[in-house]
């Protein structure tokens, strides 16, 4: 179906797009257009404006944050710039070293023109709880910049999403980057179910591991892909895995209680029971790999 009519501009500024946000009571943010294109040809919505943020240089590329600002963790920081698409994540050397989670659920996404075009900043503001990213950014701790016509504002991960499709962005918001905290030293896997390839996952588990005297966790960090209406952290299960040795009887016990507290849809792909017990075997290999990588 063709979108229903809509103004189009394209700023070169954030200041310039948060005006244009500012001036009108029905305007969305366009970024690589993956999510967006499809709602407004299926008229889902229909907004009187839609700004491109894709001529915004600001918004782009992948830089280093000396001592890691407000992030946590003492290795410093690497800020996203939102605009930045998946495939300059995956060509990146230093995202493929210092953030692998980040690197391995990317290079998961769709295929390759879903991921020319897609950006990070769209798929977290767009809080699909099928999307990729959002579990990774729990694990990783990640901090959302956010500029608005009071200015900038960092917002953990885990306040961040909200509720379905629903983050802590306003309407006359924009994200403006992601900061991840590199841990030197951690081991990490994103392990990925689907029934065919290039699809969304059905359940997906992200973990980051660190292992002190190489022979039992010492943390863990655990984020679950579409478990419930937003991306959710496994906070039990991390506390659970902490002097652990990484055998799979071990790490399988400790994992068991994933799905507690989670509420997996059920569709097509498989039930509600289906997703709880798929994440309890996802979970129990992508800490053992981890632990692996360490
Ligand atoms: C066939 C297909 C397969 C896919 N498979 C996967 C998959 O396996 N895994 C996965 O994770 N994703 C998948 N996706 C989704 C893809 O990752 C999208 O690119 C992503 O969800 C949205 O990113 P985008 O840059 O295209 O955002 P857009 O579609 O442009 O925007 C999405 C939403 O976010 C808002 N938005 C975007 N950027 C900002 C910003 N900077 N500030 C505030 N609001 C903003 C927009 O207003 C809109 O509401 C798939 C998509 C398709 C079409």
């Amino acid at each position: 179906m063709i979108p229903a009519p809509f103004e189009y501009a394209r700023p070169t500024s954030v200041d310039e797009a948060l005006g244009l946000l500012a001036g009108s009571d029905d305007a969305k943010v366009i970024a690589g257009g993956q999510s967006l294109l499809p709602v407004l040809r299926m008229r889902l919505n229909a907004p009187e404006l839609v700004v491109d943020i894709g001529r915004i240089p600001a918004l782009h590329g992948i830089r280093d944050v000396a001592g890691g600002g407000a992030v946590a963790g003492g290795g410093g920081a690497i800020e996203i710039g939102a605009m930045t698409p998946y495939h300059e994540l995956l060509a990146s050397d230093e995202i493929r070293t210092e953030l692998g989670l980040l690197h391995d659920a990317v290079a998961s996404v769709g295929d390759p023109q879903i991921r020319h075009r897609g950006t990070l900043g769209g798929s977290l503001a767009h809080a699909d709880p099928a999307g990729d990213c959002g579990a990774v950014a729990l694990a990783l701790e990640a901090e959302m910049v956010i500029a608005g016509p009071a200015g900038e504002r960092v917002v953990p991960a885990a306040d961040f999403f909200q509720d379905l499709f629903t983050t802590a962005v306003g309407e006359d918001e924009l994200l403006v980057a992601v900061r991840f905290p590199v841990h030197p030293g951690w081991g990490s896997r994103y392990e990925k179910f689907v029934r065919t390839a290039q699809q969304w996952p059905i359940v997906a588990v992200g973990a980051c591991v660190h292992m002190a005297d190489g022979k039992t966790i010492s943390a863990a960090r655990i984020g679950l892909t579409n478990m419930g209406p937003t991306p959710l952290r496994a906070r039990a299960v991390e506390e659970a895995l902490v002097g652990v040795e990484p055998t799979a009887q071990a790490v399988g016990a400790a994992c068991a209680a994933v799905a507690d507290g989670t509420s997996p849809p059920s569709d097509l792909n498989g039930d509600a029971d289906y997703r709880r017990h798929l994440a309890t075997v996802l979970a129990r290999r992508a800490v053992l790999a981890a632990a692996g990588a360490a």
